[in-house]
């Protein structure tokens, strides 16, 4: 059979590379959670360039289609115009008010003299002069369209025919604030979603825009191309929150909960180790306490067997040995009973069936009859007693024999923990609501850091200390389940080496 430290210290090992093995599989997995975070954000954020980009390209696309349809009209109109027999100035008003895209109109004939509108201001004229520099002489023969970009403006020329076959050229200048409002509005509406879709002309100038530019990220742009040579269809991203904080905020929340559950992780398996180091340690305690209590069973039988064997060989003639006899059976009886009522009554209370019958009780009986049962052993181990209770000590509401057995258990230890210095003073007094019984040694004392834990089941403190004292590590667990049954509590003083103070606190008030 393996002994159950050696299978404990295997457990706990088991236990701490099961730990390392977790702990490490958490950390790659931080690890990969991590790095594919950041390829989300990565992928995420090319892709909404490139969805701006497309968008950008799709609604060049639509604009300069509207653009050119714009423009055939206006051209096929004015030529409509030109051939009509009534032509005159009055005529080409009229027509413009109709077509409010259209913001200047010319006609020049193959001379370059301005033929509309009728009184030319100094605008028109420097207009005329660089649509007649700029428009070359195979137009007027081949016809067709040009446009021509002078200054701001982009004008577009074209050569139509009057009624009577003559060759006129028409000159057609677009009114940007009219093409924002009524053409681009109305284009590029319902394309846009969340981002502002704006049109830039060659000097960078914002000609439209769908929504405030203040603070907007500019993401992608796309050229209008012929119909509007170096206007841009530019894509933005509105101030605040874009799609790219939002990945970011969703990256930050997923990293944020994935930590979290590492924590979690860690913290379940910190948990769960230190849970089977305890079992593990209590596994080792219990098995310490079955050899500790069969040791301790067997000592006292073993005497009682010999010295009983020995009277009943009628082997001792004198009187006082025989006496003497009968007291050592008599005194190991009663070490017997009272390590047996110690284990019965640990497994009542660990069974929760211990009972307690408090009633107003004097202490000083009490004391004396646990001083009376250990005045043997006392005597024998050359203790020098001291009691002190103080007189008109009132009655403490307490069951008597779970009392003395504490205390019984106390003055037990007092007695295995002494050495050279042999002295028991026990001590009575009222302080306020409580009575104070405390018994005092001059022994081997505790370590500080243990005086919690000698309180615990089994725990019986450092081995070489308490090796070859006998005990099972529930007597002061006993102690202070019966203090705490009659609503008080046990307090310890002790230095290592300058012995101990135990002081059951007994509430003169029924708990
Ligand atoms: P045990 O049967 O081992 O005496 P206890 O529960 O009575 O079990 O005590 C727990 C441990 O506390 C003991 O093993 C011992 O190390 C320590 N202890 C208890 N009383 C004293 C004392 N008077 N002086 C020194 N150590 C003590």
């Amino acid at each position: 059979m393996r002994n159950p430290v050696g299978r404990a210290r295997g457990e706990s090992r088991r236990g701490v590379l099961v730990l390392g093995a977790v702990a490490l599989a958490a950390a790659v997995l931080a690890v990969l959670g991590y790095l594919s975070l950041r390829q989300w954000e990565t992928s995420a954020e090319l892709l909404f360039r490139e969805q701006a980009r497309d968008m950008a390209r799709m609604a060049a696309e639509k604009v300069g289609m509207t653009l050119a349809m714009a423009e055939d009209d206006a051209l096929a109109g004015i030529q409509e115009l030109v051939a009509r027999p009534d032509l005159s100035p009055r005529v080409v008003d009229d027509w413009r008010a109709g077509r409010p895209l259209v913001a200047r109109a010319y006609l020049l004939d193959r001379q370059g003299r301005v033929l509309y509108p009728p009184a030319p201001s100094a605008d028109d004229a420097e207009l005329v002069a660089r649509v007649t520099a700029e428009v070359p002489q195979g137009l007027w023969d081949r016809g067709g369209r040009r446009r021509l970009v002078a200054g701001d403006k982009i004008v577009l020329a074209a050569v139509v025919r009057t009624a009577s076959g003559a060759q006129l050229l028409a000159a057609l200048c677009r009114d940007h604030d009219r093409l924002g409002r009524e053409l681009f509005e109305k284009t590029l509406e319902g394309l846009e979603g969340k981002s502002v879709v704006a049109v830039v002309d060659g000097s960078n100038r914002t000609v439209f825009a769908s929504g405030p530019l203040d603070g907007a990220e500019r993401v992608a742009t796309a050229p209008l191309g012929g119909v509007h040579p170096a206007w841009h269809i530019a894509f933005y991203q509105p101030a605040g929150p874009s799609p790219r904080d939002t990945v970011r905020r969703q990256a930050a929340v997923f990293t944020g909960a994935f930590a979290l559950l590492l924590v979690v992780i860690v913290l379940g398996l910190v948990a769960s180790y230190r849970l089977v180091r305890r079992e593990s340690e209590m596994a080792r305690l219990k098995a310490d306490f079955v050899a500790n209590v069969s040791h301790d069973l067997k000592t006292p039988l073993s005497l009682i067997r010999m010295f009983g064997e020995t009277l009943e060989m009628n082997r001792i003639a004198d009187e006082p040995t025989r006496r003497e006899y009968y007291r050592v059976i008599t005194r190991e009886s009663e070490r017997l009973t009272r390590l047996i009522d110690n284990v019965l009554d640990f497994s009542r209370i660990e069974s929760g069936r211990q009972r307690y019958d408090i009633v107003p009780s004097a202490v000083e009986p009490v004391v004396q009859e646990v001083l009376e049962a250990f005045r043997h052993p006392l005597a024998q181990g050359g203790f020098k007693v001291d009691v002190d209770v103080e007189p008109d000590l009132p009655e403490v509401p307490m069951d008597p024999e779970a009392i003395s057995q504490a205390l019984g258990n106390l003055v037990d230890n007092a007695i295995k923990y002494s050495a050279e210095r042999r002295r028991l003073a026990v001590n009575a007094r009222r302080h306020g609501h409580e009575v104070r019984l405390s018994l005092e040694d001059e022994g081997i004392g505790i370590p500080p850091a243990e005086t919690t834990r000698i309180f615990e089941k089994f725990y019986r403190v450092g081995r070489s200390e308490t090796q070859g004292r006998r005990g099972s590590g529930v007597g002061l667990t006993l102690v202070k389940h019966i203090v705490e049954a009659h609503g008080g509590r046990v307090t310890v003083e002790s230095r290592p080496g300058g012995g101990s103070r135990f002081t059951l606190h007994l509430p003169l008030e029924p708990a």
